[in-house]
């Protein structure tokens, strides 16, 4: 089986302190963090970046630059920058955009709109259309987040009129509470329908991240584990760390006998520039 690529979700936009006293939030924070999980194992980090002042979500370019800069400094990994911002408070497109400008390898796309807690997470077609022409011009891969089965095929509908290109990467969102459930009938489905020769990865939410990983690995597919996704280690136990999550799959890997990616092994998988 190939190589297994371990994403880490370092830290969201709206985790609290509150929540968990482990969630990373300082730029210095987010960068650490992040740093400690590429040790662990991890080759892809998907960042986003909080406001110092209110601890929230921000597409703001210096703290992006801050984090991004801590992390290349130290550590070879591929980033994943957020263009979400805060789902639900669906901030204005050029902002979501900004992170094009730190030249990231990845993007998070959110293939349609969803709604969250009380909130709609708004991705109308004109955010979808700037977002894939922003990546064509700047070189950057969208990874593709599909909270539902119709976001496969809005991504193939841009696939067709040449907007994303391929070989497509898949970041399959199983647990969320519009979304589809973090269940192995889910995570066939979409592996199912998505088009030959393209990569796929999965999150399972909350207490799905472990199950889904372990089916993901099982299958052949990717996995995405950390605290943005889920806070717990176990049943009432906080995960201490980004790091902590990052261990506990790659032991399992181990054990089952998938080895891990390197940096530039998942560049090469999935076809980075
Ligand atoms: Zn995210």
């Amino acid at each position: 089986m190939e190589k297994m690529i371990i994403t880490v979700g370092v830290t969201g936009s709206r985790i609290s302190r509150q929540q968990t006293p482990h969630i990373p939030i300082l730029p210095r924070e987010i960068a650490q963090s992040g740093i400690e999980a590429v040790k662990a194992g991890a080759s892809i980090l998907h960042i986003h970046v909080r406001d110092p002042k209110t601890g929230l979500g921000t597409q703001d370019y210096a703290i992006f630059k801050e984090v991004v800069d801590r992390i290349r400094s130290e550590v070879d990994c591929v980033l994943c920058l957020t263009t979400s911002g805060i789902p639900g408070r669906n901030l204005a497109i050029e902002q979501r955009l900004t992170p094009l400008a730190l030249k990231p390898e990845l993007v998070s796309y959110d293939a349609g709109s969803i709604n969250m807690g009380e909130n709609v997470f708004l991705n109308p077609p004109e955010f979808l259309e700037a977002l894939a022409r922003g990546c064509l011009e700047k070189g950057v891969k969208p990874e593709l987040e599909i909270f539902e089965v119709g976001m496969v095929y809005t991504c193939l509908r841009y696939f067709e009129k040449g907007l994303i290109k391929p070989p497509l990467h898949f970041q399959f969102v199983l647990g969320s509470p519009a979304g589809m459930p973090a269940t192995p009938k889910s995570l066939l489905y979409l592996t199912e329908i998505i088009p030959a020769g393209s990569t796929w990865s999965v999150i399972g939410i909350g207490p799905g991240q472990l199950p889904l990983a372990v089916m993901g690995m099982a299958m052949g597919g990717h996995v995405r584990v950390g605290l943005e996704d889920n806070i717990y280690y176990s049943k009432g136990r906080l995960a201490k760390s980004n790091a902590e999550l990052v261990e506990r799959v790659v032991k399992i890997a181990r054990e089952y006998g998938r080895e891990i990616a390197t940096a530039p092994e998942a560049r090469k998988m999935l076809s980075l520039s």
